[in-house]
């Protein structure tokens, strides 16, 4: 019977205490010994030292790579070969509808990338057709650019998505007409010796300095039917904007390249 009970957690307790009584000690007992404290030199890297980029108010880092100031499109070309049939509007890039989609003519592969753009402050179409474009890391892999003010349509194809593949976390539009600012860090998917995908894309966005993705992982080229796919490329092509029939402008556009470790 007492032993069935001592498989009590409270009674063996209990019986802990009560057989525990020993005489006080008389003598005090030594300290502990005090563990010596780690030097706070352990932790302490020193080296390499990270290169200086310099990052002034109202610039870009010195390291960026412009591939839009205002001035003129030679950093761009037609996906169709030959010269940008956009045109250069008071400082701003502007789509010259059905002319086709632009690439830059320098090739990225991880990367930080910065545009503005400004979606027709007259309003014409609605969901997919109002204010469309997009910016197409790689050439395939498209973050969409939409007027996605007050204008519902599929959620993983309003701006801030990953084109059909991911949603935004919140709808960070501003009005038609306003000029506005993606800021994406993309790291390029790997490939195996095969060609099978080894590390996917993945990648993040900040639509008008809010986070809108998260490291998320790119599934393959954006596609308007059917299911994304990978497909071995280049570890570095160039970077595109969508002609998707509407007159949107850009301006400041640039790019960092990246130097990222395999995630895995
Ligand atoms: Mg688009």
């Amino acid at each position: 019977m007492r032993f069935a009970f001592s498989l009590l957690p409270g009674f063996a307790l209990a019986s802990s205490i009560l057989s525990a009584a020993e005489p006080a000690a008389t003598v005090p007992a030594a300290p502990a010994a005090v563990p010596a404290l780690p030097p706070p030199e352990l932790t302490e890297i020193w080296t390499p030292v990270p290169p200086v980029v310099s990052a002034p108010a109202n610039g870009l880092p010195s390291d960026a790579i412009v591939l839009f100031n205002g001035k003129n499109l030679d950093a761009w070309e037609s996906v169709k070969g030959g010269p940008a049939p956009w045109i250069l509007e008071g400082g701003n890039l502007v789509v010259t509808p059905k002319s086709g989609y632009i690439q830059s003519k320098a090739a990225f592969g991880d990367s930080q990338v910065h545009l503005e753009f400004r979606t027709p402050a007259e309003v014409k179409g609605d969901s997919q057709g109002r204010g469309n474009s997009g910016v197409f890391l790689m050439g395939l892999y498209e973050v969409q650019i939409l007027d996605s003010y007050k204008n519902p349509t599929y959620v993983n194809g309003q701006a801030g998505s990953v084109y059909k593949q991911h949603i935004p976390l919140v709808n960070a539009s501003r009005p038609p007409g306003e000029w506005q600012s993606y800021d994406i860090v993309f790291v390029a998917p790997r490939f195996g010796p095969t060609g099978v995908v080894d590390t996917p894309a993945r990648v993040t966005v900040f639509h008008n300095g809010v986070l809108v993705l998260h490291d998320v992982e790119i599934k393959g080229a954006t596609t308007y039917r059917g299911y994304p796919a990978y497909a071995p490329h280049a570890a570095k092509l160039p970077l595109q904007l969508q002609d998707h029939s509407n007159p949107l402008a850009f301006r400041n556009i640039w790019v960092r390249e990246l130097a990222l470790p395999r995630l895995r």
